[in-house]
């Protein structure tokens, strides 16, 4: 249909390299005008913690709904971003919309939740972002410890020395670190040892087939231990299933974030999510809860 052939013009295996940098260029500039005009929105993903079941917090991922393209993946948009470098504006927009909304949800009195955002690599290595990061703690006046930086094990592995500097630098705010899809990268212990993170989380390809795949259970059970053993924290992406949640509880990991628990929802409605589990609970997770 019409949505779908005018997405197509963008798609980047187009045989004509010259046109392809004209879409790309036409490409970006329509980020930049939907940042403008506020075409991007955050949606929030609960993360759970396995041993009580509660929410801790959420992963805040990008949403763009195109006046004409209708909802663009950030899979589509993020990689030519992270080219281009308009990557960085989009990073400044997620940093300052979730933190806050966090302070809005914190006067608001809901309980202390901690938010995690994905940052680009060039985000990550820009040299404004030190300054960045503390002018939007100090506008929002969110607890530091409240927002968690992921940065995928591709970013950290780009400059290895000058990225255990700059996560120095953002924990002496407070704030926490987390390498994102780990696994994914084939420098994970070397990784784990130089850099200083609160957690790690395990990518989504892992966790698929961990009740049938013994490679994929042996890898899992090694990057739980080899990070409890370094006093970090274990997040399972991509969860599905009833029987995945089981055995990753088997095996020790501490927090979920998954299709089985919720898909990352807009604001509102993670609020009336919340506001569900503070009172009930999570009632698909009750039977799990109770089988060990
Ligand atoms: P990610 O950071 O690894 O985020 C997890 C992705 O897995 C999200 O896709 C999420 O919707 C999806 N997911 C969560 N649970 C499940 C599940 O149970 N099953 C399946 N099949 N998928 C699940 P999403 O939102 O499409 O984002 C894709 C990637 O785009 C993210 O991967 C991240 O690398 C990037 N991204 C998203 N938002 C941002 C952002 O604000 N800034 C930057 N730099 N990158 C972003
Ligand atoms: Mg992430
Ligand atoms: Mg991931
Ligand atoms: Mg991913």
């Amino acid at each position: 249909h019409a949505k779908q052939s005018g997405r197509n013009r963008y798609v980047l295996y187009d045989p004509f390299i010259h046109r392809e940098e004209q879409e790309r260029f036409r490409m970006d500039g329509w980020i930049r005008k939907g940042l403008k005009q506020g075409e991007f929105a955050l949606h929030y993903q609960p993360q759970v913690d396995m041993e009580s079941g509660r929410v801790t917090g959420a992963e805040a991922l990008i949403r763009w709904h195109h006046p004409e393209e209708g909802l663009i993946p950030p899979n589509e948009f993020i990689p030519l971003a992270e080219e281009s470098g308009t990557i960085v504006d989009i990073g400044y927009w997620v940093l300052d919309t979730a933190c806050e909304q966090l302070r809005k949800w914190m006067e608001a009195g809901y309980a202390p939740l901690c938010i995690s955002i994905n940052l680009s690599a060039k985000q990550f290595l820009d040299p404004k972002f030190p300054d960045v990061l503390a002018d939007t703690l100090n506008r929002t006046g969110i607890e530091p410890s409240l927002l968690c930086l992921e940065i995928t094990e591709r970013t950290a592995m780009l400059d290895k020395g000058g990225c255990a500097d700059i996560c120095r630098e953002i924990m002496s705010f407070g704030v926490k670190l987390s390498i994102d899809d780990f696994g994914t990268g084939y420098s994970s212990l070397v990784l784990l040892k130089q850099l200083p993170v609160h957690s790690i989380k395990i990518d989504r390809s892992f966790v698929i087939e961990l009740e049938t795949n013994d490679s994929d259970r042996a890898i899992i059970i090694a990057m739980i231990a080899m990070s409890h053993n370094l006093g970090k924290k274990v997040v399972a992406e991509g969860v599905e299933e009833l029987g995945q949640w089981n055995m990753l509880a088997r095996l020790g990991c501490d927090e979920v974030q998954g299709y089985f628990v919720s898909r990352p929802l807009p604001a509102d409605e993670f609020v009336r999510f919340l506001a569900r589990e503070r009172q009930q609970g999570i009632s698909v997770m009750s039977p799990a809860y109770h089988m060990h």
